[in-house]
Parts: structure tokens; sequence; C-alpha cells
């Protein structure tokens, strides 16, 4: 596991000792987490085939946001690096896209006010 999120904190990990694409990627699919369950929201664990569609969505999502905003390839990272549940963004079903869109959404506009500010 090279990042973390911790369901109900507002703490995102990412491991020392990756490269800046790789930090990147992992920091954006961590963060697309922190999304997806937000401190305030109830938690249970999920089932694994939830856990799976997490993660779909968590790749599609950081693959967006580092697009979006100019980073390394997610998908090509993800590839390399052989992150585990990964599904290129373009194998992605219509619900996991629709989720990952509004996902990066968030995290995309929040960098967009702090670059303006
Ligand atoms: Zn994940």
């Amino acid at each position: 596991m090279k990042g973390q999120h911790v369901a109900g904190t507002n703490t995102v990990s990412v491991v020392d000792g990756l490269s800046d694409d790789e930090a990147a990627c992992v920091l954006a699919h961590e963060i697309s987490h922190a999304i997806q369950h937000p401190p305030s929201a109830s938690y249970a664990a999920p089932t694994e085939s939830e856990r799976q569609h997490a993660e779909r969505v968590a790749h599609g999502s950081a693959s967006l946001i580092l697009h979006t905003l100019g980073g390394p390839d997610y998908d090509a990272v993800a590839i390399r690096a052989a992150y585990s549940d990964f599904v290129p963004f373009d194998r992605l079903d219509s619900s996991e896209l629709r989720e990952a869109r509004q996902v990066a959404d968030i995290v995309v506009r929040a960098v967009s006010m702090y670059r303006a500010g």
C-alpha cells in the first residue's frame, strides 16, 4: 500500500520515497477516496464488491484529476506500478464513470480555488 485514506477522518497519507509522478498519482487516488467517504458520512465496512467499485471509481477519478490539472498519466503509472484493482479509464462502466467525474469535479474545483486565490 502506497497511500491511505482513513474513513471518518480528514487524513490522507502517501508513503515516502515515491517518484514525483507516482506520489501525485497516489495522492489523487487517496483524495478521491476522501471525497467518496467524507468524515460526516456514516461508515460501514464495505462488501468486497463495494470495495472493488470504490477502487475503480478512485482510479478513474485520479486519472481525470491529473489529466485535467496537467499531471502525470495516471493510467500509465498505475499499469507500471501494478496498482491493485486497477482498471484503465476507458474500461470503466457508465456508473463508475459518472461517479469518477463527480469526485474529480469536486477535487478540481477545490484545487482551482487555491490556484486562483
Ligand atoms: Zn484505493
